[in-house]
């Protein structure tokens, strides 16, 4: 990249995609310049990412380890800051690129800054769209901003759509791994251990959404998040298995050709689109090698052992304040399964039980959506209470 360097800012740096992120901007130290980098609570890994990349500002998310972060960054010259609200101004400081890679409906305050700022935000952190939905997308037509896909799926349909012929798509093909447990039955998925779950076959990912793609709550998710990327409706978005995750999405035009983005299932792939675009940029992923791969295998979902599926369905549907709902009582639900206090198949029951069990209106702003993520999440614990009691 010969431009000017570009001005970045990574929300969530110690995670997974942050990691990412940071690894392809220390392999090209001319083309980038950190101005923020955040983190919730690995005081270590943010003060040694933000001493190497001579970021101006480094901060910390639990506001109790602000000391331990100001003595890791002591004589380095980068500023200090701690707290969820430090992190949302540190997203509205002026930059080129915002990479979102905060899990959770805890970086959809920090997103919405950034797009407030009409930069452009590179977007991972699909739980903070899911939440606000249309008023994220309305945000970012009225600041001007440009939300840039990082989901490997939703960065392969940007990739494949033409979005001056949107009336010439006939579908989105969302393509699915079908996680650990894609031909397990319900019986043997109802004692699998959160050590189980995590070990996604294909990808490498945080926690959460290893878990989110063990249910295919993940895929739920992404449906939702397609829905409000890109303007075609519900039925034409499809889900299919394909368990290599080579063929990372789909799109196909009515007079049936289907174009498809492939890639070794690396996140680095879709970071550097974002973060080159709408140039390209190197990255150290490996080449696929098709005659090692030798074939590509598409399967229906099965909607009766991955109910998820189904749920998130009705709520792409159903829409309003459905979405939010969905997100906050799955992130409990998670939580939860990772702390051994329910089992892996509950997760989807406590997320049925709480989007069926009140209606609120439909969020008018952010701070409806809050309310409603608070009242989800509080709704799932009593439920997880109440079952372990
Ligand atoms: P990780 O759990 O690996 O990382 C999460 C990051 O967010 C960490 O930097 C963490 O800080 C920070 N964080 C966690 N909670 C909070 C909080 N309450 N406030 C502020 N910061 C917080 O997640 P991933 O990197 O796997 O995923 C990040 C997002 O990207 C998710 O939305 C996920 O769905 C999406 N995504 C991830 C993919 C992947 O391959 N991993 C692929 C596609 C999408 P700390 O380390 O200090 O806890
Ligand atoms: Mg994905």
């Amino acid at each position: 990249m010969t431009d000017a360097p570009k001005s970045v800012t990574i929300l969530g740096v110690t995670g997974s995609v942050g990691t990412s992120t940071l690894d392809l901007i220390e392999r090209n130290p001319e083309g980038f310049r950190v101005e923020a980098l955040t983190a919730n609570s690995d005081v270590e890994g943010l003060a040694k990412a933000a001493i190497r990349t001579r970021a101006q500002l480094a901060v910390i998310g639990d506001e109790s380890r602000f000391a331990a972060l100001q003595q890791a960054l002591s004589g380095s010259g980068v500023e200090a800051a701690a707290g969820a609200g430090a992190i949302a101004e540190a997203a509205a400081r002026s930059v080129d690129w915002t990479m979102a890679a905060i899990v959770g409906c805890a970086g959809l305050s920090p997103v919405m800054e950034a797009v407030r700022r009409g930069g452009t935000v590179a977007l991972a952190n699909k739980e903070a769209l899911v939440s606000a939905g249309s008023l994220m997308i309305e945000a970012v037509a009225a600041h001007d901003a440009t939300l840039l896909p990082v989901d490997s799926e939703h960065n392969a349909i940007f990739q494949c759509l033409d979005m001056a012929a949107l009336d010439k798509v006939r579908r989105i093909i969302l393509t699915a791994s079908g996680g650990p447990f894609r031909t397990a039955s319900r019986e043997a998925m109802a004692s699998v251990t959160p050590e189980q779950a995590v070990k996604h076959p294909n990808w490498s990912m945080g926690a959460k959404i290893s878990i989110d793609s063990a249910t295919m709550m993940n895929k739920g998710l992404e449906l939702i998040e397609a829905h409000h990327l890109f303007p075609i409706s519900e039925q034409r978005i499809e889900i299919i298995v394909h368990p290599q995750s080579v063929v990372h999405s789909m799109v196909e035009y009515v007079d049936g050709s289907v174009l498809a983005q492939l890639g070794t299932p690396d996140m680095r792939t879709p970071i550097a689109h974002s973060l080159a675009w709408p140039q390209r940029m190197d990255t150290p992923c490996e080449s696929l090698d098709f005659a090692k791969i030798s074939r590509l295998d598409f399967e229906q979902p099965d909607l009766d052992r991955f109910p998820a599926l189904r749920v998130a369905r009705e709520v792409v549907i159903a829409d309003g304040a459905k979405p939010a709902i969905f997100n906050a009582a799955n992130e409990i639900a998670v939580a939860a399964f990772l702390e051994r206090r329910i089992g892996f198949l509950d997760i989807v029951t406590v997320v049925e039980a709480v989007l069926h069990g009140y209606d609120p209106s439909v969020p008018a702003s952010l701070d409806d959506v809050f309310a409603i993520d608070r009242e989800a999440r509080l709704r799932a614990q009593e439920w997880i209470k109440a079952k372990a009691a």
